[in-house]
């Protein structure tokens, strides 16, 4: 088989799930946006509704008329991006609870589905999403006297729990809300690390469900493991790849290896990333091509059949670092070619 494969531990994603709701002192939801950052949204909403979890979140009604269709009636799923023009049949439909972010979508929404649930986002700092004070001061008597579900805002630097921003950003949040009588969230996976004070009557984790930092404490959710097509031996002063972008110090053991930057291995890795042939430690030979990976394996002992990029020795956080970016952009590029296989149902 030439495609890589992509298993998900469903399993790991639950025990994260369950752990952040011990962490967190009201109710905890889940968001699943961007496909469940790249673990398939069919296989892992339903699993987080077995653990609890009661109000899903994603970022297009699109996405959440896919989610109706695979949880059923009965969570609530929301949508960060509110009611945008051309959504009022989706969210009928599907029931879905869009975060009206704006006067305008709160009219809009009011008129077109005037029984309809909605919960309003509100800007805390972040300059997003989200109604500012003053909107909101305008339009929250009209919409607490409606089918309000929930009110939110979203920290733009709990990753890095000692910025004033993240105070910053609590106290405005206090403020806009305080007699606010329906359901309050304010943190996703970085804030409720922050403590009681940030997670208010219910949480939204993300990254932290996938295994991925700001939550260190994460049981790692996915392992990547790529077929190795050809092995061949290259002479010293050999190059390999395109531009010649790895040329051999010594007689050198290549690998080549079905994946590529279409498969979300963005070329920025070329040179530094590290696959693995179990403990043993392979470094990318070159650049990243589309399809295909060139790895030194010259100090391996046995030829490999396969070589992880993504696992327990390297999670998506490290390899982030090698490419110069986050986990989340790792797991929400993994591509559409590999074979998805779940642990745990
Ligand atoms: C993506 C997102 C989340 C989840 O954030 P994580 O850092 O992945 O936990 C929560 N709320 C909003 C508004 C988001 O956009």
């Amino acid at each position: 088989m030439g495609t890589g494969i992509l298993t998900i531990d469903l399993d790991a994603l639950a025990a994260n799930w369950r752990a952040l709701d011990r962490l967190s002192r009201g109710e905890t939801g889940a968001v699943v946006k961007a496909d469940a950052y790249g673990c398939g949204i069919d296989r892992v909403a339903p699993r987080l509704a077995r653990e609890g979890a009661r109000r899903f979140f994603v970022a297009t009604a699109e996405e959440g008329a896919a989610l109706r269709a695979v949880l059923g009636p009965g969570p609530e799923i929301n949508v960060f991006s509110g009611h945008m023009s051309g959504d009022t049949g989706l969210i009928r439909d599907h029931a879905l609870t869009p975060m009206l972010n704006s006067p305008e979508q709160a009219a809009r929404h009011r008129a077109a589905l005037p029984d309809a649930p909605y919960g309003v986002q509100l800007d805390t700092g972040m300059n997003r999403l989200g109604m500012e004070a003053a909107d909101w001061a305008a339009t929250r008597v009209g919409l607490e006297a409606g089918p309000l579900t929930l009110v939110m805002s979203h920290l733009a630097c709990a990753d890095e729990p000692d910025r004033v921003e993240n105070a910053a950003q609590l106290k405005a949040f206090t403020e806009m809300t305080a007699d606010v009588t329906v359901p309050r969230s304010f943190s996703a996976t970085g804030g409720i690390l922050m403590g009681p004070d940030y997670q208010f009557d219910l949480t939204r984790p993300g990254i932290g469900l996938y295994g991925g930092l700001p939550y260190a404490a994460a049981q790692p959710v996915v392992r990547l493991s790529l077929p190795v097509i050809q092995i061949r031996d290259v002479a010293q002063g050999e190059f390999v790849g395109y531009g010649g972008g790895f040329i051999a110090e010594r007689p050198t053991r290549i690998a080549t290896v079905s994946a590529g930057y279409a498969d979300g291995l963005i070329r920025y890795m070329s040179g530094v990333a590290q696959l693995f042939d179990g403990e043993h430690v392979c470094r990318l030979a070159g650049r990243v091509s589309m399809d295909l990976l060139t790895v030194d394996i010259t100090d391996l002992p046995e030829p490999p059949e396969h070589l992880d990029i993504l696992g327990p020795q390297q999670g998506v956080d490290a390899l982030a670092e090698a490419a110069g970016t986050i986990g989340y952009e790792i797991l929400t590029s993994l591509g559409p070619r590999y074979q998805r296989r779940y642990i745990g149902g």
